[in-house]
């Protein structure tokens, strides 16, 4: 591990299980110098994580993952640096925890028409003041007993086209960009590995990215030498974390695995000046 910084993290206020408290103090543990809370859809959990921060010695990036399209395909932006007082980002973000969920309530109808009586009120209470997703309701459905477990509420109800997934509110990734260079940050492009080929790369480049996701838990050491290549060679910028949701959903306790060095956040700042 050659890093000390870890900017992809999520925490309760979106899909995430570790509280903003419990990942300052996993971070101090782990003597990272920089993390980003990078929770879908808001920015909630940045003045506490500052406000804990302060004294440690660990640098609170602000952070925020947007959900867009390109054509068929669905792009996560990760945005950095922005100024989260924002008010054109942060009427965008309320904007689309709303669309979250009333899109939360359709995929409920969806369950209850296929006989799956789960109650809207048992995710609410999985995503408590948080930005809702399908976690909250794959968790809901292992609660209420009406799967048998976190993956199977996915491969049989709510992954993508299964019978009760609904698609998100469509917003173009370049909007994103734009807002988020608006608001004074960075966007790059997450987890490329996971659904963007070539061709999708280039088009959001061209749409004014500033960098790419090269390190990622999902991402190979090939992956990471090709997608630094990129970055090389159209002058962007690399970023890079663990994506950690928690340990709820079992598996491999990724918390600060994955790391980017000091040197690509240094870079980060002086493409801002
Ligand atoms: P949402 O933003 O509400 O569409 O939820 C997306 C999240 O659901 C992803 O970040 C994953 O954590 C999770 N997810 C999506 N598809 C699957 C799947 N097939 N198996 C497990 N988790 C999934
Ligand atoms: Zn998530
Ligand atoms: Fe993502
Ligand atoms: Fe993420």
């Amino acid at each position: 591990m050659e890093g000390t910084a870890d900017l992809h993290i999520h925490s309760t206020h979106s899909d995430g299980s570790s509280t903003v408290e419990e990942l300052l103090h996993r971070a101090q543990k782990a003597g990272l110098t920089a993390i980003s809370i990078t929770d879908h859809d808001t920015t909630n959990a940045l003045e506490e994580a500052r406000a804990l921060a302060d004294g440690t010695g660990i640098e609170v990036i602000s952070g925020v993952e947007l959900s867009t399209t390109l054509g068929n395909a669905e792009v996560h932006i990760l945005g950095y640096f922005f100024d989260h007082r924002s008010p054109g980002l942060q009427s965008y973000l309320a904007h689309c925890r709303t669309a979250r969920l009333r899109r939360a309530e359709r995929m409920v109808e969806k369950l209850n028409g296929l006989n799956i009586p789960l109650r809207i009120e048992s995710v609410l209470e999985q995503a408590g003041t948080g930005s809702i997703g399908r976690p909250h309701i794959a968790h809901a459905l292992v609660e209420e007993g009406l799967t048998e477990n976190y993956y199977e509420a996915f491969s049989r109800y709510i992954g993508n086209g299964k019978p009760a997934y609904e698609s998100k509110d469509q917003v173009s990734s370049a909007e994103a960009v734009d807002l988020l260079a608006e608001a004074g940050g960075l966007s790059f492009v997450a987890h490329p590995g996971t659904m963007i080929d070539e061709g999708l790369l280039k088009e959001l480049i061209q749409a004014g990215v500033d960098g790419v996701e090269v390190i990622h838990p999902s991402h190979s050491p090939d992956l990471v030498k090709y997608y630094r290549g990129i970055v090389h060679e159209y002058f962007l910028l690399e970023s890079g974390g663990s994506d950690y949701h928690g340990l709820k959903k079992g598996g491999a306790d990724m918390f600060g695995k994955f790391r980017i060095s000091q040197e690509c956040i240094d870079m980060m700042r002086r493409r801002l000046q």
